[in-house]
């Protein structure tokens, strides 16, 4: 197992980092840099200005306009956006259904939702879970039923989706939805692209910890979704949401964004004092050692796929340790800032934000690093990531399957 990269690959990195230090607006970078909250537009430009330079499909072959980069090269992308703090690529297109439409869909699909994706035009949403169906996906109840008309065949969509994250945003949805009640319940599931433009889509927000608008409920109130919408074979969507949620569990596990926030965290301890004390160095000293194992085995994933040896089916364990490892650093910044740390203000999320006098009645900021006023938002809204792309316990049930057999 080789871990080093070559000169060619030093090179490449070199490149991406000139050119997203040169392309990433400041006042982005500023945002992420600090936890601030992103807004539709910010994700948006970063995205288009990625795609115009072919680099939001990153992980695409050059079949589809992708640039056909090695897994080393998308794993160096992927470090030198993260250590730059530009926000990262919202999966929902381009790292998850993007893959699937390239293995599954027809030609036509493929001209017809991989260019808007990749350019960063169109902003998709996913709908798998439900209100009883989440780690228990296979038992998705929303139901498609196929009618044929004069106008061509279309299916008439009636149910709801639920966590669905920025779907107040969303163009286009991939759901799961039912089309067979008989045998197995993996086996009456189809993918189906539902346009959430369509008259009978609603959605309604939930508000998270944070306070936040993250994610929402998605209801589907006889919907009529064209024929043609439908991935590969009716009754086999279940397969091609496996395919799918591989990409979203390696991505979950983002160790670029913990080693930047590794960082921050050591700023924050240093101007907040607790530098000093020996136990408090221990504790980053111990996530600093779980961030390198994370990323050793991130890297070990690589070498073995350029290796052309199998790679470790790991995707879970990746999700495991990165989300844990996510959440351990915002409590850490949490401890560091103390009692500073502790009001949830939500105006604080946003860029500017220089604390007010409502604030210090809360018993917020006088006295205190206004760059903490955000901790605790983090720290609430990093709760979901043992939760979102599969709960942990029923990762390791995976994992355990897995390596145990
Ligand atoms: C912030 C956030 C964003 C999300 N975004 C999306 C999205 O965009 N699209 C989407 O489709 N979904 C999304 N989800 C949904 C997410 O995938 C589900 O929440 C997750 O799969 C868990 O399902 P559940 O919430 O129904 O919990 P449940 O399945 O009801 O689980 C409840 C608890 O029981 C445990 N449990 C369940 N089964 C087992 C088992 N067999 N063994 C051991 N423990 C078990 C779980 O670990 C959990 O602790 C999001 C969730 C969150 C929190």
């Amino acid at each position: 197992m080789d871990l080093a990269f070559t000169p060619e690959e030093q090179a490449f990195r070199e490149e991406v980092r000139s050119w997203v230090h040169t392309h990433l607006p400041p006042d982005i970078a500023h945002k992420v840099h600090n936890a601030l909250e992103l807004t539709r537009e910010d994700h948006q430009r970063w995205a288009k200005i990625l795609g115009a330079k072919g680099w939001l499909g990153f992980g695409w072959p050059k079949e589809f306009g992708g640039p056909g980069w090695t897994a080393i090269q998308k794993h160096l992308f992927e470090e030198e956006c993260a250590l730059a703090c530009a926000p990262r690529v919202i999966p929902f297109g381009p790292v998850m259904v993007a893959p699937v439409i390239m293995a599954f869909g027809t030609p036509e699909q493929q001209q017809r939702f991989l260019p808007g994706i990749a350019s960063g035009e169109v902003w998709w949403s996913q709908g798998y879970s439900e209100p009883g169906s989440g780690s228990d996906l296979a038992s998705v109840k929303t139901r498609a039923e196929l009618v044929t008309s004069g106008q061509g065949d279309k299916y008439i969509v009636n149910g709801q989706k639920t966590w669905t994250t920025m779907g107040q945003y969303g163009e286009w949805i991939f759901c799961l939805v039912r089309t067979s009640n008989e045998g197995k319940p993996q086996t009456g599931i189809s993918f189906l692209l539902i346009d959430m433009k369509s008259p009978g889509v609603t959605v309604r927000p939930i508000i998270m910890l944070d306070g936040g608008h993250e994610v929402n409920e998605v209801f589907f109130d006889n919907v009529e979704v064209p024929a043609e919408n439908l991935i590969g074979e009716e009754n086999k969507g279940w397969t091609y949401a496996k395919h799918l949620l591989s990409h979203e569990r390696t991505n979950i596990a983002d160790v670029n964004r913990s080693k930047r926030e590794l960082e921050r965290l050591k700023q924050i301890a240093k101007r907040e004092g607790v530098w000093e004390d020996n136990r408090f160095r221990d504790e980053i000293a111990k996530l600093e050692v779980d961030v390198v194992a994370l990323e050793m085995m991130v890297l070990r994933v690589l070498s073995a796929e350029k290796s052309g040896k199998n790679s470790l089916d790991i995707a879970g364990l990746l999700k495991i340790r990165g989300s844990e490892i996510q959440q351990r650093y915002s409590e850490l910044m949490m401890l560091a800032a103390g009692p500073f740390a502790l009001p949830l203000i939500r105006e604080a999320m946003e860029a500017g934000w220089q604390g007010d006098a409502a604030a210090g009645a809360l018993g917020g900021f006088p006295g205190g690093e206004v760059g903490n006023a955000p901790l605790a938002s983090q720290y609430f809204n990093l709760r979901k990531t043992t939760i979102y792309g599969g709960s942990n316990e029923v990762q390791r049930n995976i994992v355990s399957q897995v390596v145990l057999g």
